[in-house]
């Protein structure tokens, strides 16, 4: 990482935070109209600043904090006032206000020794490769790397259970966390959606049930774990091992519900939704209850309407390759793949992640070593929203008054040309999602 060069200011853990909560719509809290003085969650959610990855609702001692779900706006962390008593443990576990990348921060002692660069993040070792079963190579998004990892740390007694996400079997646009204790459990996670989802809700039944647990998620999902784990021994102690996911951006609900109503299907008749079928780069597949099935090619089912649908927090958060995992895997976009049942970026980070990848190879995992260069360069749309787009982001909004994260350690400092980006990403933003409502109300 380069050093943070602080051209604008943060309202992040500022005042912006501490502050009366229910005093509306939006806020987050459940009894709209009072006025109570709390330090929650909910002040972050009005903010334009939660990540909905549900970190807070899992570590919250009261059971004050539930995620309620909606097909518009996603997860919205929702506090009970009854219930909450202001200890403010859900902001200190909370991603959404930004989050230390400098090297003094915690989670990178793990990573002590290890290259590092901006966007790359730390690293030990990078490789391209994918699942040595087939099925599970040509099932996955990509490579099937995260199925075989996670299944091979299975069966190796690295862990006994796996927090993962699998699409919602009463509600084809929802997707829901799950803990997976089997080979077949964890198949039934594969595949990425491009969807929310709060994972890290399922922190609290780790605090509650003793054992060994990986955890799979977007890089907010890992960040607000790192967070979790700095408030609590026993998630130190038991979440061994993250595996995080490249992440340009994820997709609110809706998006899946557009995409059915453009290829002409009843969005409320649907029954599946599979974002990345199998191969690579695989399709978008909807079924409906009438026995409808359409297949969206990728990208271009993404490339246009997600640009409506984004959460607008992630346009906002710069850690593309989730920089805090023990291991992160992507999809191998280069031209020397394509026509591949599937091949995946790995950045082992931490000594865990590279011990975790020697014992899997070759019998989980074919690997192949790579180098820093060609892995940036597999990333190149990613770059692009994680850095100019980002950096022109963050300056219009900071320019309109609203909170933005800080992330001390990035490279935040944004020149013409990423201003010019943001502009045009933004108007891009809001043209797709005018013209979404519009046509498919
Ligand atoms: C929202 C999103 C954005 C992405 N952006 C990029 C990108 O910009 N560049 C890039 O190279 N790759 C990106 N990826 C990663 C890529 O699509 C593959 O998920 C990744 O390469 C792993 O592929 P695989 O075949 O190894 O995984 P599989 O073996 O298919 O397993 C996928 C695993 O991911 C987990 N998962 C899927 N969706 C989610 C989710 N929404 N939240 C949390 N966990 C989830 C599942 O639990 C499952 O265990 C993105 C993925 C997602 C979900």
């Amino acid at each position: 990482m380069s050093a943070r060069a602080d051209d604008d200011a943060t309202l992040a853990g500022s005042a912006a935070f501490v502050g009366p909560v229910g005093a509306g719509p939006g806020t987050g809290a459940d009894s709209p109209g009072a006025v109570v003085a709390r330090t929650t969650v909910a002040s972050v959610y009005s903010s334009g600043l939660c990540m909905q990855c549900g970190t807070c609702a899992a570590l919250c001692k009261q059971g004050a904090i539930t995620m309620r779900w909606n097909v518009r706006t996603g997860l919205e962390p929702v506090v009970s006032l009854e219930a909450c008593n202001d200890c403010g443990t859900c902001l200190e576990v909370c991603p959404g206000p930004g989050l230390d990348f400098t090297d003094g921060a915690w989670w990178r002692e793990r990573n002590r020794g290890a290259p590092s660069a901006d966007f790359l993040g730390p690293w030990r070792r990078l490789a391209f490769g994918w699942a040595t079963d087939a099925e599970v190579r040509y099932r996955g998004a990509s490579g099937g790397v995260a199925t075989a990892i996670l299944q091979g740390a299975l069966a190796t007694g690295s862990v006994d259970s796996v927090i993962a996400c699998r699409m919602d079997p009463d509600n084809a646009l929802e997707v829901e966390p799950v803990i997976a204790r089997t080979p077949e459990e964890i198949s039934a996670c594969r595949g990425s959606k491009y969807n929310v989802v709060a994972t890290n809700v399922l922190l609290r039944r780790v605090i509650e049930e003793p054992g060994r647990y990986a955890l799979i998620g977007l890089p907010c999902h890992i960040q607000g774990l790192r967070l979790a784990q700095r408030r609590h021994p026993l998630l130190r102690e038991r979440v061994v091992l993250a595996v995080g996911i490249f992440c340009g951006w994820t997709g609110l609900p809706q998006m899946a519900a557009v995409a059915a109503r453009r290829a002409g299907l009843d969005a409320d008749d649907l029954t599946s939704v599979t974002y990345r079928g199998p191969d690579w780069p695989g399709v978008m597949r909807l079924e409906t209850a009438s026995g409808e099935c359409r297949d969206l090619p990728y990208p271009d089912y993404y490339v246009d309407m997600m640009y409506g649908y984004v959460p607008t927090r992630c346009r906002f958060c710069p850690d593309a390759l989730a920089e805090l995992a023990d291991i992160s895997v992507g999809d191998a976009w280069l031209d020397r793949f394509y026509g591949t049942p599937g091949v995946s970026d790995l950045i082992a980070r931490t000594d865990a992640g590279v011990r975790l990848l020697e014992d899997l190879e070759p019998e989980w995992l074919t690997l192949e070593e790579a180098r820093p260069g060609d892995m940036v360069d597999s990333q190149v749309e990613t770059y692009v929203m994680k850095r100019p787009i980002y950096r022109g982001r963050r300056w219009l909004r900071r320019l309109a008054g609203r909170a933005v994260p800080d992330y001390p350690g990035v490279q935040i400092t944004s020149t013409a040309a990423d201003r010019l980006r943001g502009a045009h990403d933004l108007a891009r933003q809001v043209v797709y999602k005018a013209l979404g409502d519009l046509r498919y109300p």
